[in-house]
């Protein structure tokens, strides 16, 4: 082999590491073990402490394990379990998307949020109690929508008692601070529901129209958790929803070319972070 050729495949082999190395948080393989301690805000943020979600518990199973992203709070893997029982108790199972990485960060890819232990994605999706995807369904299975975006009106042939019941299970827990879904989800329970309670932590969003995106409220003792502005008061049953759902159907109706976001930034992450980041001690695998 020439000296050319062998710099060009150096070249080359490190051109793909770096496209697939994704940043130094989503190489972490493991949480830093101590005491739980979430770090800044949901989308700029760090854990301490973190603890993974087992794969499958009762009443839930977690979806796409590969990326390594069951990693939380310890309040937010409780709260999944319950989540988990209470499918269970109702004869189904919930599928888990992620949570965050073993120390939080920012992602390389996927969302902008989840940074900090305290987001997790349920999927709409579910299956029966009894049900154990295996390894590798849980890596190829679809998530599929529950809405005709176009029409602003739910597709009543995939939606199920079943997820309004999860939603309605997760805006009641005392931990949850909001939950974001697609604002045409949200429309249609603020016209079915007769107790509307807890329908004000149900935030319209882009997307979100196959999983819902649970985030809990910093927990009491992380003084150096950054909490998000208090959602506004009333049910959100109002005229603002009506435009999320009119901008959600001219966009389903003109889609614009897709455009791939840029990844949260690594840089103004909180100084306590590069702690996190950067100290050795590491949970056993
Ligand atoms: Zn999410």
């Amino acid at each position: 082999m020439t000296i050319r050729f062998i710099t060009l495949l150096f070249l080359l082999s490190a051109g793909m590491t770096a496209a697939h190395a994704g940043n130094a948080w989503s190489q972490v393989r493991n949480p830093l073990v101590g005491q739980p301690e979430v770090i800044g805000s949901y989308a700029n943020g760090c854990i301490a402490g973190a603890v993974a979600l087992p794969l499958v518990g009762d009443g839930y199973q977690v979806m796409r394990a590969s990326r390594n992203r069951y990693y939380g709070h310890p309040l937010l893997i409780r709260f999944i379990e319950q989540q988990g029982q209470q499918a269970a108790a109702g004869g189904s199972r919930l599928l888990i998307g992620d949570l965050g990485q073993p120390r939080g960060g920012p992602m390389p890819n996927g969302h902008r949020s989840h940074q900090s232990g305290l987001d997790v994605d349920v999927w709409f999706l579910q299956q029966p109690r009894d049900r154990i995807l295996s390894r590798a369904d849980t890596e190829q299975v679809n998530m599929r929508s529950v809405v005709r975006a176009a029409d602003g009106a739910l597709n009543l042939s995939r939606w199920s008692p079943h997820y309004r019941d999860a939603l309605k299970f997760a805006a009641q827990s005392p931990y949850v601070e909001r939950i974001f879904v697609n604002a045409i989800i949200k429309q249609a329970l603020c016209e079915s529901e007769t107790d509307r309670s807890w329908l004000h932590k149900l935030r319209p969003w882009w997307g979100h129209d196959a999983h819902f995106h649970v985030r809990l409220a910093c927990p009491s003792d992380s003084a150096q958790c950054k909490s998000q502005n208090p959602i506004p008061l009333g049910d959100g049953c109002d005229a603002d929803l009506g435009n999320w759902v009119r901008d959600i159907v001219q966009a389903a109706r003109s889609p614009k070319p897709y455009r791939k976001p840029k990844p949260p930034s690594v840089e103004n992450l909180p100084a306590a972070c590069q702690f996190v980041l950067s100290n050795a001690a590491q949970a056993t695998p």
